[in-house]
């Protein structure tokens, strides 16, 4: 098992784990994610990955990939292989421990039929509705079926004809026999099967009754010798439920362990709103780079290394809890600050001429700056550049306040000279077309004695520039919870992508599909996966270099 790199700190889970090692309670640590393939993973799902398959690596126990496959209507195959890419590149390994609900069927079958022939399960025929009305309230007890009585070779017949296709959906249902007027309804009579006439993804057609999420996921666990089911908190109230049926059935009891579910602002993680975000079109896929998938993440830039720190970073609890997106963002910055090579990239261009310059060089430029191991490149210099326009202001603030250029100011050219704008050239709506400016020759990677230039900038050699599509993504909702609006599609925010044009140095032309660059004062970009061709790479902004939304706000 490989695991991340970084000591975990501690939490509520590894002090429980830490007494049950000393006490001899148990003897292995051994963890599962269960996914249910019905929709691609998300930041959520990240957390409980770290959380699981850290546990597993640090207390030298194993953690499974169990695809929770028990609802044959919503669950594909597609959504298995991608699950299985993202913790894989998440950096966790399940190594042998692969497993599908779908193959326990035939034993979940076996142990309905014992709690049947044990009188505590039995088929009941109400109608859906009737049932509901049934339930009772968490003030008003239920109401006992009328089948509830059945005799035990009544529901054993009924079962095996529901099993043999003999009903239609909805006619019958399995239930355990535990107690109608329970305070937690979950203990009311639950359903444990249900016939339903619908191909499965693994099984085929060979079921036509399917085990309940609640009647399956406890004995997986236990039948997987799970010692710690780790889940989120809304199954507290199912957990006398999941041990009812482990004490009935005689098997292994894990230990079930609650937290608390990662909320993240601007944001929704459910996976039925995801889906709706694919298929009304929304965003262009699971993988778009707005997304709050796993693959989305990947697919814009973000470091799997940054992901693993940010689940750390937010530690795991069991009081709701919100994180903003900034800590997130903040992990993927620090990250790339340290591995991301520099480019320059001109998104929104002025012209420069140097006046007193008429030459090609080729400077060497290091690809980043504290990082000489990470080597240099060919950076082309000439008498004409593009800059950007933020760079330059015709009255600009005292030199004190402002760095950049304006009229008879000096700045240094990132890599290259020290210049100065001469004269601007306005176009007849009184716009800036082009700058002027002198270079210093004798500044090429050295300050001349005396003189402080503080400014430094980006620039491209026009000559050389090359024209890329850049993607330039803000968040995909701009409320804070998008779940309180009336209808979370309201709180789409309409400008979270913007198709822009940036002129690139040459050597970005190479780039290759995933490679991650910070272009200098501008932000972080990543090359398109799916959209670039050779030699017209396309570029998502993975990050900005701050966090300029809290300055928005
Ligand atoms: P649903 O059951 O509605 O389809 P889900 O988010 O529960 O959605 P699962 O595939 O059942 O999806 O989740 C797999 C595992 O991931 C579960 O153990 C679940 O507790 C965990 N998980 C899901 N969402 C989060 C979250 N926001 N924070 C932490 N863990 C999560
Ligand atoms: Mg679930």
């Amino acid at each position: 098992m490989s695991a991340p790199e970084t000591a975990t700190p501690s939490n509520f889970i590894r002090t429980i784990i830490d007494e049950d090692l000393q006490s001899g309670r148990c003897d292995q640590v051994v963890t599962r994610f269960p996914p249910e393939p019905n929709g691609y993973l998300h930041i959520g799902h990240a957390k409980s990955i770290c959380l699981n398959f850290g546990l597993a690596a640090d207390y030298n126990g194993r953690c499974h990939l169990r695809f929770d496959d028990t609802n044959p209507v919503k669950e594909e195959d597609e959504y298995v292989e991608a699950i299985k890419e993202d913790v894989s590149w998440l950096g966790f390994d399940w190594g042998e421990h692969l497993y599908f609900a779908s193959d326990y069927f035939e034993t979940l079958y076996q142990y309905a039929l014992k709690l049947i022939k044990a009188g505590t399960a039995y088929v009941d025929s109400q109608s859906a509705e009737e049932m509901r009305r049934n339930r009772g309230t968490l003030t008003e007890p239920g109401v006992e079926s009328p089948h509830r009585n059945r005799s035990i070779e009544e529901n054993l017949a009924l079962f095996e004809q529901m099993k043999n296709g003999e009903h239609p959906d909805g006619s019958h249902i399995l239930r355990a026999k535990i107690d109608m007027a329970a305070p937690n309804m979950n203990l009311r009579d639950p359903a444990l099967y249900r016939i339903l006439h619908a191909h499965h993804h693994r099984t085929g057609d060979t079921w036509c009754i399917y085990p309940m999420y609640d009647f399956a996921h406890g004995q997986e666990d236990s039948i997987e010798g799970v010692t710690y089911s780790i889940c989120t908190l809304e199954f507290e109230d199912h957990r006398p439920l999941y041990e009812w049926f482990l004490r009935e059935l005689e098997i292994f009891v894990p230990q079930q362990i609650e937290f608390a579910r990662l909320n993240l602002s601007y944001t929704v993680m459910s996976k039925r709103k995801l889906l709706q975000l694919v298929t009304d079109k929304h965003v262009s896929g699971w993988d778009d780079p707005r997304m709050p998938t796993v693959s989305g993440m990947r697919r814009r830039g973000y470091p799997a290394a940054a992901i693993r720190t940010f689940c750390e970073r937010i530690g795991v609890g069991r009081a709701a809890s919100w994180i903003d997106l900034s800590v997130l963002e903040d992990c993927v910055r620090e990250e790339l600050n340290e591995t991301a090579c520099r480019r320059q990239a001109v998104l929104n261009p002025l012209k420069v001429t140097i006046t007193n310059y008429d030459q090609l060089e080729e400077l060497d430029a290091p690809n980043h700056p504290q990082r000489p191991e990470l080597g240099s490149r060919v950076l082309p210099m000439s008498s004409e550049l593009w800059i950007d326009r933020d760079d330059f202001m015709e009255n600009p603030p005292p030199p004190k306040k402002y760095f950049r250029l304006g009229p008879e100011r000096e700045v240094r050219l990132r890599n290259s000279y020290i210049i100065r704008c001469d004269e601007f050239i306005k176009d007849a709506d009184g716009e800036i077309v082009e700058l002027k400016c002198s270079a210093d020759l004798d500044t090429l990677g050295k300050n001349p004695e005396g003189r402080k230039v503080k400014g430094i900038i980006h620039w491209v050699s026009a000559p050389h520039a090359q024209k890329v599509q850049v993607r330039v993504y803000d968040r995909l909702f701009d409320q804070e919870n998008p779940d309180k609006a009336e209808n979370y599609l309201s709180a789409l925010n309409p400008d979270s992508l913007q198709i822009s044009e940036a002129l690139v140095e040459p050597s970005l032309i190479d780039a290759k599909p995933g490679e991650t660059f910070q272009f200098e004062r501008v932000g972080y970009f990543t090359v398109d996966s799916k959209d670039a061709t050779d030699g017209e790479p396309v570029f998502n902004r993975t990050v900005t270099l701050r966090d300029t939304w809290a300055k928005m706000k």
